[in-house]
């Protein structure tokens, strides 16, 4: 099947193509109408009315950690590693009381745990040191922290301080090209075009229902269209079927029940 056309998003300009080469983003592109967008997060919010992380975290410094842990890692493996970590060591200074070998101990089971460890004790070390034990709220601030990247940090602006952000993980990343909702080469152009074609009165759930739509539905392998309440505005290449599914709110969302 054909690519679906792209749109461009904004005002045309007579020289957009110069402003894009200067930057990227600027020269934002999707397949769908804003008609369209609008209609595709109506039903996400409908389905999903309060979605939520999967990352169990009792505040902002748990959920720090948590999301630092999680590259490269379920967030069932992480949560299973931190539940008994965190019930110890919920602030920098516990976690610096505990100290690294310790730490080590507890997320033995997650990928790449040796490194994480010791990211764990740098950033509570950095936290009681420089920020007075709190994590901070701004992004410049908190990707300074040892092993918090920009994904990490947007992820903590949305679920800690209820700022709009967009993480793009690998779900977001695949679901913008596949159904070139907001197609880009690299998660930083993804997330700058998502921020421009999402309607802005959805942006705040957005990356929730993003992530949960691709870990459940739209998945990596096998999309599943038939269960999918776009697959009727959906222009994928990869789309097996037509008829959107039935618009019913889910079930609370069970931990553990993803499929990758
Ligand atoms: S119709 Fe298929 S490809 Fe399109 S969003 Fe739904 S699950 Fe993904």
């Amino acid at each position: 099947m054909a690519n679906p056309k792209l749109k461009s998003v904004g005002k045309p300009s007579q020289n957009s193509n110069v402003i894009a080469r200067h930057n990227p983003a600027a020269a934002v592109k999707t397949a769908y109408s804003p008609a369209e967008r609008e209609e595709i997060f109506r039903r996400f919010s409908v389905q999903r009315p309060e979605p939520k992380g999967e990352l169990e975290h009792s505040n902002p410094f748990t959920l720090v950690v948590a999301v630092a842990l999680s590259a490269q890692a379920t967030d069932v493996g992480v949560n299973k590693a931190t539940r008994a970590l965190f019930k110890i060591a919920d602030t920098p200074e516990k976690m610096l009381e505990l100290g690294e070998e310790k730490v080590r101990d507890y997320i033995k089971t997650i990928g790449l745990y040796r490194n994480k460890a010791k990211n764990v004790i740098a950033l509570s070390q950095m936290l009681v040191d420089q920020f007075g034990g709190t994590v901070p709220e701004t992004r410049d601030e908190l990707v300074r922290l040892p092993g918090v990247g920009r994904k990490t940090a947007n992820v903590v602006l949305s679920m800690a301080f209820g700022q709009p952000t967009m993480a793009v993980d690998t779900h977001i990343f695949r679901i913008a090209n596949r159904i070139r909702l907001a197609p880009g080469k690299t998660p930083d152009e993804v997330e700058a075009r998502l921020m421009k074609v999402i309607p802005k009165h959805y942006l705040y759930h957005a990356h929730h229902w993003l992530i949960l739509h691709g870990r459940y539905t739209c998945k990596a392998r096998r999309p599943e269209c038939e269960r999918c309440v776009i697959a009727d505005i959906c222009k994928s290449p990869e789309k097996s079927w037509d008829m959107a599914a039935p618009l019913v709110e889910l079930p609370p969302q069970v931990i553990g029940e993803a499929v990758e």
